[in-house]
């Protein structure tokens, strides 16, 4: 059909079509169920194309919605979209919460705003000296998160829209947006009272939290022949959401909560959600596995929700090999990133870490900690199960891109005081 062949002969590289296939589940033979809309997009010659193909994309479907859609394609959003650049950073921040694929990136916004907001960014691209909107964009940071249950909703809904066009009803990460949304319209009459504005924030960040691991997690050829998909994280939110726990994460952004009577909250660094195997199969919500004693001493876990049932747990029998790999790298206070590791190594997937043949390991663990019942379902080996030669292989791999990370962060020269508190060290 032509939509293959377009997409076969169009402008993404093989690569980026890898990348595409992941965050959309589709299989080796699927590529041509991708969403219509990168048809179109890749036959779209510069940004301005892009941009109209957007819109008349999104203005089509808004008329056929009972509630109408009003995305707001900015430059930025036009741009991220164009280039696949989903994912500005895996360790989100407030200021950048709004950028690439995120909840926020797609926020209701009237006509009228739109209209001005064009007009403001016409006037922008014009000047030859910096105007007042100039300023203004650049101090501009991501709208404020929804305050209560109808423009939560109402934002929820439009980013499922917006997801369903790019990535179809196969993203794991459009999945569980969805169970969240379902949960919280079949519990309407109990949440929409007791949800307040801070849950909201929590909840906003979570998934933003989320899109952001998952858009970072980057498909190749042979992850998408294995059937190895990006995945989403969002089940445990989904299940505190379930069972009305109070909806909360350490890092959510301040500006968006409420001033607490008890002081501002203790603000963590996002942990890595990511670690994420592109690969594996979801751990299917099982019992919960108590051992909470572990948890609480561990100051990490920011950017995911804090999860009693499940808590993050130091790997107490590490093999003395990688315990002395990772010693640097905790000395400088680094937190745990096994992809960033990688990268900074040169691996370009986690699979270029190495087959083991009779378990499926945990890097995670393997180098310092996971969480006691593992996410990604990976064994957590004890030392006397790690054959010496492949751990000696594995920090051969490993300890370039450890260097790096460290000469990196002394570079950046952030003092240890200001880490001390999210590292993994004791
Ligand atoms: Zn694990």
């Amino acid at each position: 059909m032509c939509l293959a062949i377009a997409l076969a002969g169009g402008k993404y590289t093989d690569l980026q079509m890898a990348r595409l296939q992941g965050w959309c589940g589709l299989g080796p033979t699927e590529r041509n169920k991708l969403p219509p809309i990168w048809g179109k997009l890749q036959a779209a010659r510069d940004k301005d194309e892009t941009r109209a193909v957007l819109i008349k994309h999104f203005e089509r479907l808004s008329a056929t919605l009972e509630e109408p859609l009003n995305i707001y394609f900015a430059d930025r959003l036009v741009e991220d979209i164009a280039k696949l650049r989903f994912s500005p950073n895996r360790d989100p921040d407030y200021a950048s919460a709004h950028l690439g694929v995120s909840i926020l990136a797609v926020a209701p916004i009237s006509a009228a705003s739109q209209v001005r907001l064009d007009e403001e960014a016409a006037e922008t691209r014009n000047a030859t000296v910096l105007t007042l909107s100039d300023v203004r964009a650049a101090k501009k940071g991501p709208p404020a998160a929804p305050k209560a249950y109808d423009p939560g909703m109402r934002l929820l809904r439009q980013y499922k829209f917006f997801l369903t066009e790019l990535f179809g009803l196969k993203c794991d990460h459009l999945r569980e947006v969805n169970l969240i949304y379902l949960s919280l319209r079949s519990m309407q009459n109990r949440v929409q009272a007791a949800m307040g504005a801070d849950e909201w924030a929590h909840l906003t960040w979570a998934v933003v939290v989320d899109a952001r691991q998952f858009f970072g997690t980057f498909s190749d050829a042979e992850d998408i022949e294995a059937g190895v998909f990006p995945q989403s994280n969002l089940g445990t939110t989904r299940s505190m959401v379930q069972a009305h726990t109070v909806v909360r994460i350490r890092d959510t952004p301040t500006q968006w909560l409420p001033p607490s009577p008890r002081g501002p909250p203790a603000r963590s660094r996002a942990e890595e959600l990511g670690g994420t195997r592109s690969g594996t199969k979801r751990s299917g919500g099982g019992g919960a596995t108590g051992g909470g004693a572990e948890g609480s001493r561990n100051g990490k876990g920011g950017g995911k929700m804090d999860d009693a049932s499940n808590p993050a747990r130091k790997n107490p029998d590490r093999h003395p090999l990688l315990a002395e790999l990772m010693r640097p790298h905790e000395a400088a206070g680094l937190p745990l990133r096994v992809r960033e590791i990688c990268t900074a190594a040169g691996i370009d997937s986690l699979k270029g870490l190495g087959k083991w043949p009779n378990n499926k390991p945990c890097w995670r663990w393997l180098l310092g900690e996971c969480r006691e019942r593992c996410p990604q379902g990976s064994d957590h080996l004890r030392s006397a199960e790690v054959d010496a030669d492949r751990a000696k292989a594995l920090c051969a791999k490993l300890a370039p891109g450890i260097k790096k990370l460290i000469s990196a962060d002394v570079e950046r020269g952030t003092p240890p005081s200001k880490r001390q508190k999210t590292g993994g060290g004791k």
